[in-house]
């Protein structure tokens, strides 16, 4: 994994110490001597990671990832604090300042890459979802809220599980549990999963190997317990996916900073997630009836007819047009009309096989594309679709008789060499047909031309 990692560090033997150890892993390694200057670069250069001495003349460690961690263009980028000093009270410090880690001087290489590749690992992730964010014109980021959540405390007895989870106290709810097998199966209802990996006895690691394979979990933070002279194991956690490790004999305020940044982060992550699935889906679906919009049918027609071309499946294509459905707006207004293109889609999909797309191409105007089908069977497939919406009338207004809709269409099979252009003409002359030989019909565009 090749990432940028800028090392800030006052004193330059340290730098050039942890850039000879950082560069010989083929990282790209820049320097900065003081906050001001490590502020600047990580401005105008995007590190991946930072390294952040905490011991510095003029503004000081805490301070500087303070300010990295207040700005929205590096408040993404990982900050290790780097001490010489293995003080809680600094770690806590440091954490609520925002930084993601902490290492010790003489810095470790084991333990260094480890972190380091974990960090990476996320930060990869939370580029990804940014980056499509963004380019999906999405609202501005969301802000990471600051609050408690529900955590998953497992450890390898009972008591042992009650102790951890009475280490946790407001604004955390916790649930201790023994059995690994029941922790998996709750998991996904937590914000966070705190794992005891330092007791022989009990195969912590498993347990967090499997919920980061499974996918309902595989978001879910992990902090793993490990013995502090453990650093095998604790190498073995990062390496697993496991998200933050924290060493015996916990600290409660350590812990609760610890477990606050891990859930502030998945917190961040899915309102992400989840406003990008709603931006993907409005960039494809017709607000109105849930249907696919023009954009997406017409797209996903060029490739099956590329695919034709290429000597792929065949694929058909029908036009729909309500029949005078300017009467229905007009005698009962355009709420019921609205209702009716609901109620109409509704129908219309109930037809369909999964593999059919069918979209709003405007107004009253419906396409339906048939992948893999030849013209007969998506004649037959328009013609139930006819059937189910002139079966049964839709709901008026009170008081008022029900309305009967019915549709006509044109039915097209793609030749090879068919652009969008050429199939759609045949198809909307055969819905020409349709309408002129008195509506509530499915014509062939073959059989029209004939
Ligand atoms: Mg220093």
């Amino acid at each position: 994994m090749s990432a940028r990692v800028l090392v800030v560090d006052d004193i330059e033997t340290n730098r050039r110490l942890l850039e000879a150890r950082l560069s010989a892993e083929y990282f790209e390694v820049l320097q900065a001597a003081d906050g001001h200057e490590c502020l600047k670069l990580a401005q105008s250069h995007e590190p991946d990671l930072i390294l952040l001495d905490v011991m510095m003349p003029g503004i000081d460690g805490f301070e500087t990832c303070r300010r990295l961690k207040a700005e929205p263009a590096t408040r993404h980028i990982p900050v290790v604090m780097v001490t010489a000093l293995d003080q809680r009270s600094d770690r806590i410090r440091g954490l609520e300042a925002g930084a993601d880690d902490f290492l010790t001087k003489p810095v470790d290489d084991v333990a260094l890459f480890a972190r380091v590749r974990s960090l990476l690992r996320l930060k990869l992730v939370m580029d990804e979802l940014r980056l499509r964010h963004r380019e999906r014109e999405c609202e501005a980021e969301p802000d990471a809220p600051l609050q408690g959540g529900a955590v998953l405390v497992v450890g390898a007895d009972a008591p042992g599980a009650e102790r951890l989870a009475a280490r946790l106290c407001e604004p955390f709810t916790a649930r201790a549990v023994s059995d690994p097998r029941e922790a998996a199966y709750l998991a996904g209802e937590f914000d966070l999963m705190i794992v005891d990996v330092s007791n022989p006895r009990f195969d912590g690691l498993r347990l967090c190997a499997r919920v980061r394979s499974d996918a309902a979990t595989r978001q879910l933070p992990i902090l793993a317990v490990v013995e502090a002279d453990d650093r095998r194991t604790m190498v073995r956690a990062l390496d697993l996916g496991v998200n933050d490790v924290i060493a015996r004999p916990i600290d409660a305020g350590e812990l609760a900073a610890r477990a606050r940044t891990q859930i502030r982060r998945k917190a961040y992550a899915d309102t992400l997630r989840d406003r990008l699935d709603e931006s993907l889906e409005m960039a494809v679906k017709d607000p109105l009836t849930g249907l696919f919009n023009r954009r997406y049918a017409l797209s996903r027609l060029n490739q099956a007819l590329d695919g034709l071309a290429a000597g792929g499946e065949p694929v058909s294509a029908a036009l729909i047009d309500i029949d005078h459905f300017k009467r229905i707006n007009d005698t009962f207004g355009h709420a019921t009309g609205d209702a009716v293109l609901k109620g109409f889609s509704a129908r219309l999909m109930s037809e369909l096989r999964a593999v059919d797309i069918a979209a709003r191409f405007g107004g009253e105007e419906f396409i339906l594309i048939f992948p893999g089908a030849q013209v007969r069977e998506a004649m037959e497939a328009a013609e139930r679709v006819r059937a189910a919406v002139a079966r049964e009338p839709f709901p008026a207004p009170e008081g008022r008789e029900a309305i009967l809709v019915t549709l006509s269409a044109g039915v097209a099979e793609a030749r090879p060499g068919d652009d969008v252009e050429d199939l759609l003409a045949r198809a909307d002359s055969a819905l020409y047909e349709a309408k002129a030989s008195g509506r509530n019909q499915v014509v062939d565009a073959k059989k029209k031309a004939a």
